[in-house]
Parts: structure tokens; sequence; C-alpha cells
């Protein structure tokens, strides 16, 4: 009997496990909170929750353009669309893409739409046990799968930093996931908390709008060296009453406006503690190599590792997937695959916060250990050349990327 695969959620990962599943001759079904396909690059205006009264997953906002150039955004063999020039892109195209996607390989028909997924847990005899409840009518259903492909994405439960008295906070104070526009913040002194990829646009977006925008960071950040000296710089809170925040600096500024770009959890509320995964602390245990649930081995989850190029990475992740469950893959024992996990945690010196996050260079040793071990083809090389050369020169926007082959790519100019 071809094998059953479960698939919560149909963003871009969803899409790409569709896609692997049906190539790879196994049945599946997506579920999909949602009405449509694209997950986190659907913009809408609404914040909290959605007409059916289930929490919005997107956090995206107007006017974004992506911050990777999409030769580094496209699945294997599928191209943008070749009008499309810039390398460097909207949210609408990017959407559009990953329709095309869906469409034109007719992955559709495998997705239920609004269809949340409440519980998943493993049955006595190696199966899995999926409910699903009808976003509309509310009506549940049970369902039986032999895999389970986790593909809920991970920006859309909010870190809240704990910063003393932002409870007495007298202005308006929200997090980066319900932020929409630069429009609320015209004319206001807004306080941007946070120099992640989000926090550094968002303040570039209100800064043209806004009466003063101030960036509060930890210098030792990432993404220091990217913040445009156009921004007033802050180090880290110390405090805040009322309307005024303290700064480690002594200093004190009078603030309308906080945006709180603190990043996000990982949150699987659906999953039965007997599958032996838990976050703690935004680090995701029971997994190994950051992909199969050790305790049963036929679920996995995309994405975990954090600061790499996402789209590839699920592809790779996918081909290991498949590798396992088509038996070419033989896992270590669960003993070796626990103490594996722990040893990876002991040898980084960074908390279980910023454990998953793996950057340019660890983003490529994640991919060749995950290719090895699986013996799949890795991720080409020309996409950690153009990821880096993003983050290492300095933005030409009149240039797009070309990639020439798998090892290689030129910068041309966009009307080439
Ligand atoms: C503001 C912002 C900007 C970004 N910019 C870039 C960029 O420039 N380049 C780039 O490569 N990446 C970017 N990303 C990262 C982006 O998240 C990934 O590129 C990718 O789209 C994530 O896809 P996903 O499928 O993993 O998650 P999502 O897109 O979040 O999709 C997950 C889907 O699962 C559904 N879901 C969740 N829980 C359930 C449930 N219980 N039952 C049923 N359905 C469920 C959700 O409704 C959603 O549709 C950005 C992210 C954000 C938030």
């Amino acid at each position: 009997m071809t094998m059953k695969i479960a698939i919560v959620g149909a963003g871009a990962a969803g899409l790409a496990a569709i896609k692997y599943s049906i190539d790879q001759g196994y049945q599946c079904e997506a579920f999909e909170q949602a009405e449509v396909v694209g997950g986190t690059w659907n913009y809408t205006d609404q914040v909290g929750f959605d007409k059916n009264g289930l929490p919005i997953r997107t956090s995206m906002y107007q006017n974004l353009r992506t911050n990777l150039p999409k030769e580094v955004m496209m699945f294997e063999n599928f191209p943008y669309k070749a009008s499309l020039k810039e390398s460097y892109i909207t949210q609408p195209e990017v959407l559009e893409y990953l329709n095309d996607f869906a469409e034109k390989l007719d992955l559709k028909k495998h997705i239920q739409f609004n269809t949340l997924v409440t519980h998943i847990e493993p049955t006595e005899d190696d199966k899995w046990y999926v409910e699903v409840q009808d976003a509309v009518s509310k009506t549940k259903q049970k369902k039986i799968f032999d895999a389970v492909i986790v593909a809920n994405g991970k920006y859309h439960v909010p870190n809240m930093p704990s910063i003393p008295g932002l409870d007495t906070f007298s202005g308006h104070c929200i997090h980066s996931h319900d932020y929409r526009s630069a429009a609320p913040y015209t004319d206001k002194v807004v306080l941007v908390v946070g120099a992640g990829p989000s926090g550094i646009d968002i303040s570039m977006q209100i800064h043209p709008v806004a009466k003063k925008v101030f960036l509060s960071f930890d210098p030792s950040c990432e993404f220091a060296a990217f913040i445009p000296k156009t921004l007033s710089h802050k180090v880290s809170i110390d405090k805040i009453v009322d309307n005024r925040v303290y700064f480690k600096d002594q200093s004190v500024e009078e603030i309308e406006e906080i945006i709180l770009c603190t990043g996000y959890h990982y949150s699987f509320p659906f999953l039965s503690k007997k599958c032996g995964v838990s976050v703690d602390d935004n680090y995701v245990s029971g997994l190994y190599k950051e992909l199969v649930c050790i305790q049963y081995p036929s679920m996995v989850f995309m994405c975990i590792p954090g600061s790499v190029c996402p789209i590839p990475t699920y592809e790779l992740q996918l081909r290991v997937a498949f590798a396992m469950w088509n038996g070419h893959l033989q896992l270590p024992s669960r003993e070796k695959m626990l103490k594996d996990a722990e040893e990876e945690r002991k040898s980084k010196s960074c908390s279980n916060r910023k454990f998953h996050r793996k950057g340019i260079e660890g983003e490529r040793l994640y991919w060749d250990d995950l290719a090895q071990i699986a013996g799949v083809k890795s991720v080409p090389n020309v996409v950690t050349k153009v990821h880096r050369y993003c983050f290492t020169q300095k933005k030409d926007t009149s240039k797009s990327f070309r990639i020439i082959n798998d090892d290689e790519f030129e910068m041309v100019d966009q009307i080439n």
C-alpha cells in the first residue's frame, strides 16, 4: 500500500512537501487553516483573528521587498517569470510565484483549505492519528496517516521581551507580527526594538514619515553592521516608566510608539507529548539534525534552522526525508540520535534561543552534513556564494544576480 503523508500548512514549505510526496509516488493530504496557499506571503490589513476566529498567521506588511535575491528563493527547476528583472522583489511577486508553483504543478488538489490541524499523535501501530477541524463549521475529523511533515511556519507566535515597566508604557506598543504599514507612525516618535531583518526594514519604512525613529539593539547582534546610519541608534532598554524609556547608557527618551521586532517562537500546539518534541526557550529538542523526530522518525519538521535560505533548505530536507522513507538512509539508533542532538547542543556556546540560527557559513555546513548522511544532492554552492555576497557587498539595486551554473553567478544590469 502506498504510504500516505499528512502535511501541516501550505506555505512555501508545505507546497514543496506536496510536490516531493507526489514526485516520490506517495499519497499526501495537506491541511491549511487559511483559504489560500503562500502562508506568510499573504498580506492582510487585519491583525489578531481572522473571520473564522483563528489567529492570523501572516506577519507580512505593505511595501516589503525581499531581503534575499529571488535567485536563492527558488524551487529547483522552477524559475521566476522571465519578465521579473530585479533580484529583490516585492511581496506580491513572491506570492504570485508560490501560486504559480501550486497551479502549474497541480498541487492545490492535495490541499484541504480552511482546515486547522488540532492534534497529532502516534498510534500504537506506528501510524499517525491526525485530528483536523473545519475552520468554518468547527466540525472535527480524525484521520490516519503513515507519515507527517510539519510545515506550519515559524513567524507567527511573537516573542515578547521582558522589559521592566513595559506594562506601564502609556503610548501604543505592538509586535512586528501586527505591523502592516508606516502610515500610523506619521509624525510620531517611534522606538523600534530589535535589529534583525524586520527591525531594520520596518525602521527604514517609517523613518520618512515619523517625527523620529530610535532603533534599540544589542551592538553584538548579527545584523549590527547593516543598520543604516540615518537611524538613531540606541543600546538596550533598562526600563520604561509611562512614556519615558530609559536606556542602559543612562539616556532617556520620550516615546509615543513602540514596535517590538523581537522575533518569534517555534510553536507546535497540535503535537502530542508522546512525540518527544518540545520547545525550551526556542530550542526545539527531540530532533535529529533539526529535522527528524527522534522518537518517531516518520515525522519531520521543515526549516527549524534559522538565518538560512528557506526554500533551498526545505528542498534538501525533503530529499533527506524521502531518502529515509524510501529506505536509502538508515538512521542511527534512537540513543545515538539523542546523543548526537545533545552533543550538538553542547558544542555551541550560545543560548538556547540562538541555537538554531545558522548564518551563511553555518547553513553551508548544515546542508552538506544533511546531504552527506543521506547520500543526496546538497544545495548548490552558488546559493552560498550569492547569500554571502548579499551580506558582504554593498547592495546595488541597478544590478541583478544571474546564476551561471551550480557554482558561479554574475551581476548583470537589470535591462539584460
Ligand atoms: C516579514 C517577513 C519577511 C520575509 N522575507 C523573506 C525574504 O525576503 N526571503 C526569504 O527567503 N524568506 C523571507 N521570509 C521567510 C519566510 O517565512 C519564508 O520564506 C517562507 O515563506 C516560510 O514558509 P513556510 O511554509 O515555512 O511558513 P509559512 O509561510 O508561515 O506557512 C505556514 C502555513 O501553515 C499554516 N498553518 C500553521 N499552523 C497550522 C495548523 N495548525 N493547521 C493548518 N495550517 C496551519 C499557516 O496558515 C501558513 O499558511 C520572511 C518572513 C517574514 C515574516
